[in-house]
């Protein structure tokens, strides 16, 4: 018999028209828990959008056809204007219209921060990308009310539902989104170094300011938060694209950067030259002010890790589920089930720390919440971003020789998968920041002992590992150099508390064995014997509705 080379056999199915939201059981258990069940219910439309076919192809044309730097019109005029695909517009679109950007910030929905949480974990699935621009319109609110008349003037187009492209005066805009400039040539880590120059005009609070950014993503967006130095040290500015008076702001867009990932999404380096800006907050609390955005984007880079192993596991045991290989199914041998149980308990420790996070800012008013916050964020900004790629590439590996190849989708993701560690603090600077935290807030270290406290006692490689973090504090010589070591494990007891109390035994008994005790075999696909790999597997694989 000839081979009908036309024929394409023992290919699974494209993963689309799933909800990523309701098939997604750690993340429905956790918004039910963290919120109510009406909350999925509302968010549920956002992921079956998110898995539809359509939405899964405009991500993959908005990342192959980048967006273009036009710094000049046909005459010769300076417009610095970047151009994009439909597909990026058509995303960004349904972003802002489901409320992804600013909007929680101003509604009287309960639990708004867990809702859009969830929804912004669960629409990220389409593509990375268009998340930056939305989590920074997300962020820059808190940093906003430094100053009531900005804040009043920008909140409620920040956080409109509608999603209103193109440079003009915000006045004659329906929805704004903002950015942020921080990162200079010399340094983005310690941005005490900005180079940038801060001078008051006669009109009170407002400054012009001449230097440079180095990295500042979105620049199509309305308005920046920036640092730059005043004569009273480094101060945050608000900086519009468009002036008042309704013509352009001079903010020249040197070039675009050609980046690793993220290629929907532009990221620029930026001119100023006498450029108009309003202070926001005190001369010299630059730092202070801009924190606040910086703390919210740090949630962010959490939950789009999240997102991104949620992804990436959705494909893989998706793929097992419908490919054979020496006479049976992927999913049935029992080293792939290892590997996609193995997955399947990062992604859910990943989302349950995420959504535990967004439930703390729906609760800020209180302040166990508060500290926890003050501390969670830098330990998941650092341990859940960390392990994103290590995991995605695992996943990646699942499908095989496909998983490499642009059409599966996963080498997006993996492309991706570094960024959120880097972005808002790198690995070493959230660690550090950890350490900052310990030193100068004892509530913060309070906060932590009775989030990992409520699971005491339940575990004993977890109370272990809780008493080891003691050990380690109790030993003030050499925090420093070992401070990843230290935000690594005080971030897998955090997330073995989560588990042991709210998921299933079989993925928290899992988790325990190989992130908090003795048993981790040194990749994925290691988990020990005895464990109930196909309950893991089944849980973690997409159902798609028909
Ligand atoms: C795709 C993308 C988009 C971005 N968008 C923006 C944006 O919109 N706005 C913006 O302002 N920035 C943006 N950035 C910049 C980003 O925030 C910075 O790259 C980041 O903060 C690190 O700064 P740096 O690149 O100057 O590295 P550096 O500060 O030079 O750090 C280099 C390395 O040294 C480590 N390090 C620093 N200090 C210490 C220390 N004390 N001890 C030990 N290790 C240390 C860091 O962890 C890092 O690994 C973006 C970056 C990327 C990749």
């Amino acid at each position: 018999m000839t081979a009908d080379t036309r024929a394409a056999t023992n290919q699974a199915p494209p993963l689309v028209d799933h909800n990523t939201v309701t098939s997604d059981l750690a993340l429905v258990e956790a918004v039910t828990r963290h919120a109510s069940a009406e909350v999925v219910e509302d968010i549920a439309e956002v992921g079956a959008v998110a898995g539809s076919a359509e939405a899964r192809e405009h991500g993959r044309l908005a990342n192959r056809h980048e967006p273009e730097l036009e710094p000049y019109d046909r005459y010769g005029n300076r417009i610095d204007e970047v151009r994009f695909h439909p597909s990026w517009h058509w995303l960004m679109e349904r972003g802002v219209g489901y409320g992804l950007q600013a909007a929680p910030w101003t509604t009287d929905a309960p639990h708004p921060h867990v809702r859009r949480a969830a929804a912004f974990f669960a629409w990220s699935q389409t593509e990375p990308g268009h998340g930056c621009p939305l989590s920074m319109t997300y962020a820059a609110i808190p940093a906003l009310r430094a100053d009531d008349a900005l804040a009043k003037e920008w909140t409620p187009k920040l956080a409109a539902t509608v999603y209103d492209p193109g440079l003009r005066q915000v006045g004659a805009k329906l929805g704004a989104l903002a950015g942020m400039g921080m990162t200079e040539k010399q340094g983005g880590s310690d941005v005490r170094a900005n180079h940038t120059t801060a001078t008051p005009t006669s009109v009170d609070g407002e400054y012009t300011l001449d230097g440079h950014k180095w990295f500042t993503s979105a620049p199509m967006n309305d308005v920046f938060l920036v640092l730059a130095q005043a004569a009273d040290g480094l101060t945050c500015f608000l900086l519009p694209r468009v002036l008042p008076d309704g013509s352009r702001n001079r903010l020249d867009v040197v070039r675009l950067k050609d980046k690793l990932g993220n290629r929907s999404n532009a990221s620029s380096e930026l001119e100023m030259r006498g450029t108009w800006a309003q202070r926001l907050g005190d001369e010299g609390r630059g730092v202070r002010t801009i924190i606040e955005m910086v703390a919210a984007t740090r949630l962010d880079c959490v939950l789009g890790s999240a997102s991104l192993m949620r992804r990436a596991l959705a494909e893989a045991s998706w793929h097992v589920a419908h490919r054979s290989a020496f006479g049976g199914l992927l999913a049935d041998k029992p080293l792939m089930q290892n590997v996609v149980a193995d997955l399947a308990v990062e992604s859910e420790a990943a989302t349950v720390l995420g959504l535990r996070l967004a439930a703390a800012v729906d609760r800020a008013d209180d302040p166990h919440e508060a500290a926890l916050r003050r501390i969670a964020l830098p330990l998941a900004k650092f341990w859940v971003c960390k392990r994103t790629p290590m995991m995605v590439a695992e996943a990646l590996e699942c499908l095989g020789g496909n998983g490499f190849v642009e059409d599966s989708g996963m080498p997006l993701l993996f492309r991706e998968s570094p960024l959120n560690s880097i972005w808002e603090g790198s690995g070493n600077v959230n660690a550090l920041d950890v350490l900052r935290a310990l030193s100068r807030e004892p509530e913060a270290l309070n906060a932590w002992l009775v989030e990992v406290g409520r699971a005491r006692g339940e575990d004993p490689r977890l109370d272990r590992a809780i008493e080891s973090v003691l050990e380690s504090l109790a030993d003030t010589s050499e925090l420093e150099v070992g401070a990843r070591r230290l935000a690594g494990r005080m971030a897998a007891c955090l997330q073995g508390a989560l588990l042991v109390q709210h998921s299933p035994a079989a993925v928290a008994d899992a988790f325990c064995a190989t992130r908090l005790g003795t048993e981790y075999g040194g990749t994925l696909g290691t988990l020990p014997r005895g464990s109930d790999l196909a309950s893991l597997v089944a849980r973690a694989t997409p159902v798609v509705e028909s």
